[in-house]
């Protein structure tokens, strides 16, 4: 099959039908032995330093594996994908837009879905077949996530990774599926996390340091449970029809879709604290001020650029908030106890955000 780069989650059922193999120039970027030489190509070709490392490295990606053929979203992502797509073309590549409809509606998304099919030269309903035969593999991501949060015998890390590979289940879809299923099975055998572990979740997009930083969370003591952009890449509410589900991927629409989701898997999952990463020189980083309005426990929030690894200044940050949900747990759990021994009126939950 024809390789076929993607600048983030797209309707892949739509281009398998149309004989490509999608490759997430992402993920083409955070596995390459030194994620830094891509960068370094983007730069050497006039991307200024203050571009994010993600464009970059996709970039980087096009050119050093010689993908001709990426699809590129300039909507519902990230806007400089559009100069992106304009130097990927003056280079000789075949950049192909795709949009996200402004807001999510299964009948916008049909249309959207029919233009791409006729322009891959493939049919929706041939895109349909394809959705099907790609549902066991999204069901098994989505059981991970189960075994994450519900029986606590998945890391943090192995949630992401898992549930971030969907996008493109690697480039290989039964080896995906099979190396799943493996690793379930190992799941199901492990005894579970201690109880007394702080739960996390994590909000925003993937990091660049996801490696060292889940990682390092559970030396420390705490586990994310949560996973919410890379557990949007598995589609979790997967509908009747691939219009239904890319309307029900959160990512691409308004922030308050996001938040809704978000809201509902911190009660959920009983989650501690949240760390929100923001990638530098990123537009979504904004979006922290809407997040801090609308999540009533403590977050962290944590920029990264071109590091891969975890630097001292970020561990200590880590360390320090860890700690203070610690201490807010145990301070909750004294206060219900002295609550139910009825020694003094009931304090107001505390509100302490990093
Ligand atoms: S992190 Fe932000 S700026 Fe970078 S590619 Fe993603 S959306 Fe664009």
């Amino acid at each position: 099959m024809k390789k076929i780069g993607i600048t983030t989650t797209v309707p892949i059922e739509v281009l398998i039908a149309a004989g490509y193999q999608p490759v997430d120039l992402n993920n083409v970027l955070v596995s390459d032995p030194n994620p830094g030489r891509l960068v370094t190509i983007a730069e050497r070709a006039g991307f200024p330093l203050n571009c994010c490392t993600w464009i970059k490295g996709i970039y980087g990606a096009c050119i050093d594996y010689g993908i001709d053929d990426i699809l590129c979203v300039t909507n519902g992502d990230c806007t400089n994908t559009i100069m992106l797509m304009e130097v990927l073309k003056l280079r000789g590549l075949n950049a192909i837009p795709f949009a996200y409809p402004d807001h999510p509606d299964p009948q916008l998304m049909q249309h959207v879905l029919l233009r791409l099919a006729a322009t891959l030269g493939t049919t929706p309903e041939a895109s349909e077949t394809v959705r099907k035969e790609l549902q066991p593999g999204r069901d098994l991501a989505l059981k991970l996530d189960g075994l994450t949060w519900k029986e606590n015998v998945v890391s943090g890390w192995e949630n992401h990774l898992w549930l971030v590979s969907a996008s493109d289940f690697n480039q290989n879809f039964p080896e995906y599926c099979r190396e799943l299923q493996d690793l379930l099975a190992v799941c199901s055998q492990r005894q579970p996390y201690p109880s007394g572990q702080l739960r996390l979740a994590y909000i925003g997009v993937p990091s660049v340091y996801a490696r060292d930083l889940y990682r390092h969370l559970e030396r420390q003591g705490a586990r994310a449970v949560f996973n919410e952009t890379q557990r949007q890449f598995a589609m979790p509410v997967p509908g009747k029809s691939l219009a239904e589900q890319y309307s029900s991927y959160t990512y691409p629409y308004s922030i308050q879709e996001r938040v809704k989701d978000i809201k509902t898997e911190l009660r959920r999952r009983h989650i501690d604290g949240v760390i929100h990463y923001v990638q530098a020189f990123c537009h979504r980083g904004i979006g922290d001020i809407v997040f801090r309005d609308a999540i009533d426990i403590p977050i962290l929030t944590l920029e990264g650029n071109d590091d891969f690894f975890l630097n001292n200044h970020i561990k200590t940050r880590i360390e320090a908030f860890l700690d203070m949900l610690q201490r807010r747990r145990s301070l909750s759990a004294n206060t219900g106890q002295r609550k139910l021994e009825g020694v003094d009126a009931p304090l107001r939950n505390i509100n302490i955000k990093s």
